[in-house]
């Protein structure tokens, strides 16, 4: 059944490079992905870590080492056996960072390249075209040239041309890099609006978090040629496998901390603020092991009473910093000379800075990983 075959299936996908002076660099260093129909998976990580390189192998613009690439249903790549097709036989659509519209075409002429590069009768182009357009919300826009309107608006230009074919796989490298945050926002929301009315498989390469969990189904975190992990925004979120994990997505307090007690519920670590406990998870520690203690300025609290209570984590805490953010106040506070950021939604309309707080940290929502901080 075709409506539950992956659309793009990646297997053992090796790239290498060899650069000036003779050094290899392995840029794709064995990867397997699979995204279905309507699936929109973005691929995130440093600058480096082989985002690109994938997209590029996908597209047939680079040609992999060693591997398999199907999309679509069609085996388009696959080194055992000396398959590769070329781009223009991949049935893919490509959209990058640089969208280059053909200045001496109107933007309709612009839209309807791909569709009389298919020799579509003119009828079904003007119909086609104005549905896209009218998608992008620019179909008011079909007689102007390019350098006639905003940066915004060439860029919808550039994702109507990107969707008209209506291909079933369409990749992106960092195409909205290039115009402004409110522009950037209400994109995300027509392309994923988009996809769910044509429901074609995406592949979208970005470095910006706040992207990736706003336009992301699944997010793969690429680490030097191999993906770190890949889930739903919220898995990565909240469940990181790996401190490069925690530290690529959202930000989070850490502390290097050894444990010094576990029992059936909880783990007590040792760490210059004092002992933490996190609720026991998953993860095979030990007594006496060294661990990064990491937790997300909204796992604490800070409420205005002084005097800490006794019990666990919680501390007596200077403020040194609040930052004002609308709907919560980020706080910097102090606590036994260690400095950490909190969330803080009272809005109590007073400054607490240099105040003493009570700080308390939910022992749910301590993430522990056993990787020395030089590694790390
Ligand atoms: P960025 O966000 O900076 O584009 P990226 O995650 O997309 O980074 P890639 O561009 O895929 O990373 O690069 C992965 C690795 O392969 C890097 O070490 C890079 O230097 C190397 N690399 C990429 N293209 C080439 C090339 N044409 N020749 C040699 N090395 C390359």
């Amino acid at each position: 059944d075709r409506s539950n075959a992956a659309l793009i299936e990646v297997n053992d996908l090796k790239k290498h490079f060899r650069r000036r002076g003779g050094n290899a660099v392995t840029a794709i260093d064995g990867i397997d992905i699979s995204v279905m129909p309507g699936e929109f998976l973005v691929l995130l990580g440093p600058s480096g870590c082989g985002k690109t390189t994938l997209l590029r192998c996908l597209g047939g613009l680079e040609q992999p080492d060693e591997g398999r690439i199907s999309l679509d249903g069609r085996l388009v790549f696959d080194s055992a056996h000396g398959v590769e097709l070329p781009p223009e036989r991949r049935h893919t659509s490509m959209l990058f960072q640089s969208y280059a519209l053909w200045p001496h075409m109107t933007v309709f002429d612009n839209v309807a390249y791909p569709l009389r590069a298919r020799h579509q009768k003119s009828s079904v182009i003007k119909e086609r075209v104005g549905a896209v357009l009218a998608s992008v919300q620019c179909e008011d826009l079909a007689d102007q040239y390019p350098d006639d309107i905003s940066g915004g608006q060439q860029q919808r230009i550039a994702l109507a041309r990107a969707l008209v074919p209506a291909n079933r796989v369409v990749l992106f490298d960092e195409p909205m890099s290039n115009v402004d945050a409110k522009v950037r926002s209400s994109l995300r929301q027509q392309l994923r609006g988009l996809q769910r009315e044509v429901g074609f498989a995406a592949v979208y390469v970005t470095h910006d978090q706040a992207e990736a969990l706003d336009l992301a189904d699944r997010i793969a975190v690429l680490r030097d040629g191999s993906i770190e992990q890949i889930g739903s925004p919220r898995e990565i979120y909240r469940r990181p496998r790996s401190a490069y994990v925690a530290r690529f997505v959202g930000s989070v307090n850490e502390l290097q901390g050894r444990v010094t007690a576990i029992d059936g519920t909880s783990i007590a670590v040792d760490t210059g603020m004092g002992v933490i406990h996190a609720e026991k998870r998953e993860e095979q520690l030990n007594v006496g092991q060294n661990v990064l203690v990491m937790f997300r300025p909204e796992a604490a609290a800070i409420s205005a009473s002084e005097r800490p209570e006794r019990e666990q984590n919680s501390w007596s805490a200077r403020v040194v910093d609040q930052v004002y953010q609308g709907s919560f106040v980020e706080a910097t506070v102090q606590v036994n000379g260690v400095e950490v950021k909190v969330i803080d939604t009272d809005d109590r309309q007073s400054d607490l800075i240099g105040g003493l707080v009570h700080f308390h940290i939910d022992p749910a929502h301590v993430m522990l990983f056993a990787e020395a901080p030089e590694s790390a």
